[in-house]
């Protein structure tokens, strides 16, 4: 049995513990580098070709040469090696560590790649699962590349900090014209009139893998949803509210500021969905 988390520091397996990192780091420095987490269920990652499609997308958008395929092949030898049943992975990728300068070092370095795999034992989430959460809105103020799993989470960070001081489970980020984005680490929908509302994809929010199942199982389940920009003035007229996310998976959310969305319960479409997700994955473990 190896010590959990079990990690890989380019190329060299370790429990994460033993890893040492240069200051000089890009992701230390600048928070130059982007991350992935994937869910682990049955000893195997789930929705894996999407997370590395995201993976790759981020690493090009910044504009980092790291071998993908490698980090894959390595993701799956840590997995082995650590026997985690359930749990998650954990990817990072900085531009590596060089003198301290903001463009680019010249000539470029070898990007550091980490990759650790944890287990879950007490899933955080569950004491929510069948009340619901209750959430804080907070002043979106996120870069313009929100849609870059960079690891740049100052912002998000912020707006968790001030949801957990205020007893809340997550932070409601909203725009300054009073759209609501996304969660601090969650993808938010909103139901009215047995239509799912989704944020539109974009620069302003992560394009979450759990949003895309929820998309797809939403159809299968034949309800509608439609993409659109909810407002927090809006929030009074929602039936239903749920958020989706690697580890949250989909929750309801019952409270926003203090306020009951609907009667305060998880709605029925809510309910659907969480169980068409625990129908997606028990056939997924089944493959
Ligand atoms: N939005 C933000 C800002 C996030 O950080 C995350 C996950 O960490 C999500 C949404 C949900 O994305 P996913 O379903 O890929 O976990």
């Amino acid at each position: 049995m190896v010590q959990l988390p079990w990690a890989n520091w380019n190329g060299a397996a370790m429990p994460l513990t033993d890893i040492t990192v240069s200051v000089l780091d890009r992701g230390f420095l600048f928070g130059d580098g982007i991350y992935e987490v994937l869910r682990i269920y049955g000893g195997r990652p789930f929705l894996l070709r999407e997370h590395f499609q995201r993976l790759r997308r981020s690493l090009k958008e910044i504009r980092i040469e790291a071998d993908v395929e490698r980090i894959e092949q390595r993701m799956h030898d840590t997995l082995r090696e650590s026997g985690v049943q359930s749990g998650l992975v954990y990817i990072q990728v900085t531009r590596g560590a060089a003198s301290r300068t903001h463009r680019f070092p010249d000539p470029p370095v070898a990007p550091n790649e980490l990759i650790y795999v944890d287990a879950i034992e007490l899933d955080p989430y569950e004491p929510f699962r069948n009340g619901g959460a209750k959430l804080l809105t907070v002043d979106d103020v996120r870069w313009g590349r929100c849609d870059i799993k960079s690891v740049n989470l100052l912002a998000n960070c912020l707006a968790a900090q001030a949801a957990f001081e205020a007893g809340c489970l997550e932070a409601l980020l909203v725009d300054r014209d009073g759209t609501i984005t996304e969660g601090s680490h969650t993808s938010i929908f909103g139901v009215h009139n047995g239509r799912i509302m989704v944020t539109p994809m974009g620069p302003h929010i992560l394009p979450g893998i759990t949003r895309g199942l929820m998309v797809k199982l939403a159809d299968r389940a034949g309800v509608e949803i439609v993409e659109g920009r909810l407002q927090r003035s809006a929030l009074a007229d929602l039936d239903e509210m749920f958020l989706t996310g690697t580890t949250a998976e989909v929750l309801p959310v019952t409270e926003v500021d203090g306020r009951a969305i609907a009667d305060g319960r998880p709605g029925p479409v809510t309910q659907r969905l969480v169980a068409a997700y625990a129908a997606y994955l028990r056939d997924w473990l089944a493959e």
